[in-house]
């Protein structure tokens, strides 16, 4: 169920949405392989009308489950929106889909935020050592000789003559 918001009530002054919505209702697949969104997105956000205008203010928070691009570790992190706003046009290219119910869906609006506040190369620790790397040295089939005879064919016809 996405996050909706009545315009038409919103005339008579701001409306406050507080609660949580699974990841999955954000379409929060990350294109990322070393991060995913773990639980729900809860928002607690103030929503006010300014003319032809959604005015949100408020907080996302969401916990994210990282694989650390150094050494591999599994991490939890909140990913915290504090004091996050958006201006969401109800009019024009950019305005908000609003349906037959006079409800306003503000979930991909959201969702694009959420996803540009995500970590670009996420980390366990900054000073994460990366991989150790325990007996480091013996290359698998580095000193390997070539097999096969030595010599070419004609050395060994040559042998034959003799
Ligand atoms: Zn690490």
């Amino acid at each position: 169920m996405p996050l909706r918001v009545n315009i038409r009530e919103l005339l008579s002054g701001p409306i406050t949405l507080r609660g949580e919505l699974p990841a999955e209702d954000y379409q929060l697949e990350t294109f990322d392989e070393m991060i995913r969104v773990a639980g729900p997105v809860v928002h607690d956000l103030e929503v006010q009308r300014v003319e032809d205008e959604l005015l949100v203010h408020g907080t996302l928070r969401l916990v994210l489950a990282c694989e650390c691009v150094r050494c591999l570790k599994p991490f939890r992190r909140v990913l915290e929106l504090a004091d996050w706003s958006a201006v969401m046009p109800l009019v024009g290219e950019e305005a908000l889909v609003v349906g037959p119910d006079e409800t306003a869906d503000l979930t991909l609006w959201i969702r694009e935020d959420i996803l540009l506040a995500l970590p670009q190369h996420p980390v366990c620790d900054p000073q994460c050592p990366g991989l150790l790397r325990p007996g480091a040295g013996a290359s698998p089939g580095g000193a390997e000789r070539p097999a096969g005879p030595e010599g070419s064919v004609w050395s060994e016809l040559d042998k034959l003559k003799f």
